[in-house]
């Protein structure tokens, strides 16, 4: 059974373009409820410790200077089968190949700046809600 909890990053790419409530009005729109939000900013530490599976990727180090270059929203989501919905909401990484109508084929720039991230599996959701929140805060 799938779980029923994500979590999202309103990206700095979206922040500056003025899309986070455009953003956050689609999210709960398509039916997910905010469990816990915040806006913050990492710092270069924090966005290395939160991409480390990418550390080996050549985009690695511009993705750090990316996420923590400005300000974020991150958020903890409740929907049913939330990893799969949320995922299929942002549409695929590169946004030139995101389905119409999805928040990355609307919002995001390229496959860098693209707006939103979204958790790939339900242990990634826990890690990385629990990364920005804490268990009083989620609850
Ligand atoms: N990224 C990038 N270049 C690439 C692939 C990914 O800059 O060729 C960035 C992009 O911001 C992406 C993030 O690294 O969202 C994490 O990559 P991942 O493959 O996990 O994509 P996602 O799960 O966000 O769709
Ligand atoms: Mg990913």
């Amino acid at each position: 059974m799938n779980g029923n909890l994500t979590f999202t990053m309103i990206k700095p790419d979206a922040m500056q373009r003025g899309f986070m409530s455009k953003i956050l009005d689609k999210i709960t729109d398509t039916g997910f409820k905010v469990k816990a939000m915040k806006l913050t900013k990492l710092s270069k530490e924090q966005a290395q410790q939160f991409y480390g599976v990418h550390k080996e990727r050549p985009f690695f180090n511009d993705l750090v200077e990316y996420m923590s270059s400005g300000p974020i929203v991150a958020a903890v989501l409740e929907k049913n089968n939330a990893v799969e919905d949320f995922r299929k909401l942002i549409g695929a990484t590169d946004p030139t190949k995101a389905d119409e109508g999805t928040i990355r084929k609307m919002y995001a720039e390229s496959i860098q700046y693209n707006a939103v991230h979204g958790s790939d599996s339900d242990e990634n959701a826990m890690i990385e809600g629990n990364f920005f929140f804490s268990a009083r805060e989620r609850f």
